[in-house]
């Protein structure tokens, strides 16, 4: 593969490249060929990259003033930028990701780096009325050394929006891609490294999560840990934390419902309605995976969602149709579980798998209605392309379904009424709430998190750079 531009078995420690102790192998989901490796970094590994950037936070990199962080950061995004085919190419082989979408988060990465360099010289403190004979004002300083423990379902993504605030903020970052998809996470620090990115101040320790995940969250040298992945090791990562009462900021997982009222714009919403789950196959934590139908429109409207279901077409990541295979032969058996549960529910639409070679994971996307709102299927996230529909009465009920899960992350709303939005906006338990629309995350603008089992902690946006620092308030007193 011409776009593997790098040797994936080493790591980055320090601004040296270099060979782990072991390797892992790597996986292409649409065919289940093992086409490369990786390293499998070490506690030792990962203890000489946060000495590493330790180092940097002492060195070049710390004293460095936020103007010229953000014209690095700006250089990696341009160069993001020129190397988008190459990591379209590299994403879509190593997570399975139909091409447009991989090109997307590659697109999502230089963006990131475009939004966290302008924003890197912005973040500004307050000064604040005291005592006579008093000046006092605030700083924001980086909490210090900062890992980044990252999920395989949008590597880019989330690395952009993670290491490029905690960068902007003046953080040394140590990154743990899931062992699943390392690849464009090398890709990215190479291309960190040739934008001039001191040493040190972005280490990658790829390896598993029981081994370099572990050894990173309860690493006594970090400052803060930002953690993308399952409840059950987010709840890990966090105890490890507290040991040495680190701050830690979790996006977890989602159940996220959309709600459409009778009155809504169901053209309008149709596409959104299904495009919110299918988007790379399911494995979104803010896919939304249920959809309210109040019970006017409903049948309208699930014969529509049923069509379009029909007509979802599922390939190699390479044929760029509407869903790719899922990660790995465990999610398959997940998500195929989930569906032995749904035998008995009424199956409204399901999409075709076509030409998809014997070893990739393919699970065609399935649409259920009238499913009960205690049923596994409308209670647990399935991180698969698995979406149900449930009718509802009145807006009480809506509200009522809609919060009734452990998650909190994204909801939508799709209604004319302006009053109801606005009611309904705030009642709904959620990160983000999307009126008329749905954007599985939003852009890179937009504050995202949870609330709930969906995590806790803000990232994107400008609020991304509160949470990658930490606020001092010095009071001088002058007479
Ligand atoms: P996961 O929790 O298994 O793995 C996530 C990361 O944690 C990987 O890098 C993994 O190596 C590491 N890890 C695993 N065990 C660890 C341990 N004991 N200590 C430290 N690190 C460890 O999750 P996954 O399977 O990669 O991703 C799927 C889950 O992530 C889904 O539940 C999904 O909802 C969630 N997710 C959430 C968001 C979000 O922004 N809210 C985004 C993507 C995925």
């Amino acid at each position: 593969m011409d776009a593997l531009w790098f040797d994936p078995t080493e790591i980055l420690i320090g601004g040296d490249w270099q060979k782990a102790t072991d390797t892992l192998p790597v996986e292409d989901p649409s065919t289940g060929e093992k086409f490369t490796r990786i390293g499998r970094g070490s506690a030792k590994d990962v203890d000489a990259a946060v000495l590493a950037a330790r180092t940097a936070l002492d060195g070049d990199w710390g004293r460095m003033t936020a103007v010229e962080r953000g014209r690095i950061l700006t250089r990696i995004g341009q160069l993001v930028q020129t190397r988008i085919d190459d990591l379209t190419a590299l994403e879509a082989r190593d997570v399975g990701k139909p091409l447009t979408q991989a090109r997307n988060d590659a697109i999502a990465l230089a963006r990131y780096m475009e939004f966290y360099g302008g924003a890197a010289d912005k973040v500004m403190g307050e000064t604040i009325p005291y005592l006579d004979g008093y000046t006092v004002y605030t700083l924001r300083e980086p909490h210090g050394v900062t890992g980044h423990i990252v999920p395989w379902n949008y590597p880019m993504q989330i690395i952009g929006r993670s290491v490029g605030a905690a960068l902007a903020m003046g953080n040394a970052c140590v990154l743990k891609p899931a062992e699943e998809a390392c690849l464009t996470a090398l890709a990215f620090a190479r291309l960190a490294e040739e934008a001039g990115l001191p040493k040190g101040a972005l280490n990658v320790v790829t390896g598993l999560g029981e081994e370099a995940g572990a050894a990173l969250s309860a690493h006594p040298d970090v400052d803060h840990i930002s953690f993308t992945g399952s409840v059950p090791v987010g709840g890990l990562v966090q105890a490890a934390a507290a040991q040495n009462v680190v701050p830690v900021t979790l996006e977890l997982g989602g159940k996220s419902p959309q709600l459409v009222f009778e009155d809504a714009d169901l053209d309008a919403a149709l596409p959104f309605l299904v495009g919110a789950c299918i988007q790379n196959a399911g494995q979104t934590c803010s896919a939304s995976s249920r959809i309210l139908v109040q019970r006017s429109v409903y049948d309208d409207l699930v014969t529509r969602l049923g069509a379009a279901y029909g007509a979802l077409r599922v390939g190699p990541a390479t044929a760029d149709l509407n869903v790719g295979p899922l990660i790995s032969a465990r999610q398959k058996e997940i998500v195929e579980g989930f569906l032995a549960q749904g035998a008995d529910l009424r199956r409204v639409g399901q999409g075709k798998v076509t030409n998809a070679p014997d070893g990739g994971h393919y699970v065609a996307p399935t649409l259920f209605a009238d499913v009960p709102p205690d049923h596994p299927l409308a209670r647990d996230e399935i991180f698969g392309p698995v979406q149900v529909i449930i009718p509802f009465d009145t807006e009480e009920d809506a509200v009522h379904i809609a919060n009734n899960t452990d998650y909190g992350l994204v909801a939508s709303i799709w209604t004319a009424n302006g009053a109801r939005q606005m009611r309904l906006a705030k009642r709904l338990r959620a990160g983000q709430v999307f009126i008329n629309n749905y954007g599985a995350g939003g852009g890179v603008e937009l504050p995202f998190g949870g609330v709930g089992k969906s995590g806790h902690g803000r990232e994107k946006g400008f609020e991304a750079l509160y949470g990658f620092s930490q606020l001092k308030t010095v009071a001088a007193k002058h007479d």
